[in-house]
């Protein structure tokens, strides 16, 4: 499903419009997506309803949902949903290590490991003779989460690969941690800059001053 809404003179995929603001070009703002849909600093996070999960994650490609009889759970689902928020803490751990955090450790990267038990993917040659690992991301849906997981994974490498993955941080704000892609020139951008995380730390920073002055 292709539903689009137009914001800041942007055309916006309906599974981005959370995100607002500091874009990662495509296809990475789809990680970036990925990991901003806990959003610590409203205390909203779109896995921690499952239907919510459900239609977002069919509606970024990353899983064709199961039928479901209507007023019942889909089967399945729970584990399915348990593995994207450990997976979207994973790759919100892979995005700190651009901010300078220290190695990931074993438990960061379990669910990553899981992804790549799960996933199948193929190697292809298009017509135009390229070598191509799939699932491609510009050919989702993936048949299940694991090899929309693993799409991720293959468009971080990419970005890796041409730069761009350096540009995708986590708000230094520790109450905040919202993946944004720094655009500056100097690339020293530490900040999501959202309205109500900056409110929020420009009030922390006024309290603090008045305690030291008082
Ligand atoms: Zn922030």
């Amino acid at each position: 499903m292709i539903v689009t809404v137009t914001l800041n003179d942007m055309t916006l995929p309906s599974w981005a419009s959370h995100v607002e603001d500091k874009l990662a070009p495509m296809p990475l703002l789809l990680v970036q997506a990925f990991v901003d849909t806990l959003d610590r600093d409203l205390g909203t996070d779109i896995f921690a309803h499952p239907d919510e999960a459900r239609a977002w994650l069919a509606d970024a490609g990353l899983r064709v949902p199961e039928p479901q009889k209507p007023g019942r759970p889909e089967p399945g689902f729970a584990d399915d949903l348990r593995l994207a928020r450990e997976a979207r803490d994973s790759i919100r751990a892979l995005i700190g290590r651009n901010g300078g955090t220290g190695p990931l450790t074993a438990d960061d990267l379990a669910p990553l490991e899981q992804v790549l038990g799960q996933a199948q993917p193929r190697l292809e040659v298009t017509a135009d003779g390229r070598a191509r690992l799939g699932p491609d991301p510009a050919a989702l849906p993936a048949p299940a989460l694991a090899d929309g997981l693993l799409g991720l994974l293959l468009i971080i490498r990419d970005a890796q690969a041409d730069g761009s993955w350096d540009r995708l941080k986590l708000c230094g704000n520790p109450d905040c941690r919202w993946a944004f892609y720094d655009r500056s020139h100097s690339r020293r951008g530490a900040w999501c800059d959202m309205a109500s995380c900056g409110n929020r730390l420009k009030n922390r920073n006024l309290r603090a001053r008045r305690a030291q002055a008082g």
